[in-house]
């Protein structure tokens, strides 16, 4: 087992050294502004559309049972969690999308995660993770308040801690076999051409095979609009870092690349949870 583990490692590894896929990308066709690659505009209302229409994905209907709960009641940071719970007893998921308001294909995919059905289990969809956030298309909490840099939060905390820690405590609380973790990939750096979608982890001990598919997949053009590369460790204060470490609980960090219309990048998203939901038997 512990020989099936390090084989695992390592091929995540050199895969990260060596993406087979990456001359998919031709980074020099993306629209630039001072040396940014510029999100595509797009009009697309969230709710007049859903999971099924925008990635052909959640096909089937079963019988669930659906309550919604807010955290930060009464703030501005107020959201709301929904819970789905199937009929036949299974694992436990728990979605966090949009913990940075201005990455819309993050919270958008948990948006319209909230209204799919599933065949075993339970899963939390928290969308938007970030709401001040998303309505005001910050990434930031307030000010310069990130809430991936908070975790695992405070009570007593500024706004972003409190958010943090009420995040924190309702996945500790809701104690789930995993956690995705849903954002969209920063499109320029310093020094560094490109950066495209990504599978960020901190330790994923139990789901190295989920982890391993999913970026082979990817690789393979099975799966999502573009190869996604395993990286990690999440950084310090991150949703990724502190439910890992804390709470032994691994954790997927979804990075799409914001280069890529609104559409494709929310494909991906919703694709990838769906794919991981069915690896772990909630999905027929
Ligand atoms: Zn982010």
């Amino acid at each position: 087992m512990a020989g099936q583990r390090l084989a695992v490692w390592l091929l995540l590894l050199l895969l990260a050294a060596f993406p087979a896929g990456a001359q998919r990308y031709d980074p020099g066709s993306f629209p630039r502004e001072d040396g940014r690659i510029v999100e595509p505009e797009s009009d697309l209302a969230l709710e007049d559309t859903s999971a099924r229409q925008i990635a052909g994905t959640f096909l089937e209907d079963y019988p669930v049972s659906r309550e919604r709960y807010a955290l930060m009641p009464g703030t501005p940071q107020e959201t709301a969690v929904t819970k789905i719970t199937a009929r036949e007893p299974g694992k436990t998921v728990y979605v966090v999308g949009g913990v940075h308001g201005n990455e819309r294909a993050a919270w958008g995919a948990g948006l319209l995660l909230r209204d799919i059905s599933i065949a075993r289990g339970t899963l939390y969809v928290l969308a938007p993770a970030n709401a001040r956030g998303a309505r005001e298309g910050t990434r930031y909490v307030r000010d310069k308040q990130d809430l991936n840099r908070s975790f695992p939060g405070q009570a007593g905390g500024d706004e972003a801690s409190r958010l943090a820690f009420a995040i924190f405590s309702d996945i500790r609380a809701a104690q789930p076999d995993l956690v995705l973790d849903l954002h969209e990939a920063i499109t320029y750096r310093e020094g560094v051409d490109f950066l495209g979608n990504t599978l960020i982890f901190t330790r994923i001990d139990g789901l190295e095979d989920l982890l391993l598919d999913l970026t082979l997949d990817t690789q393979a053009g099975l799966l999502g609009s573009a190869p996604f590369l395993p990286s990690g460790p999440g950084p310090e204060g991150s949703v990724n870092r502190a439910v890992s470490d804390l709470l032994q609980i691994p954790v997927i960090t979804v990075e799409t690349f914001r280069g890529f219309p609104l559409e494709l990048r929310l494909k991906d998203q919703l694709q990838i949870v769906e794919y991981a939901l069915r690896h772990l038997g909630m999905l027929e």
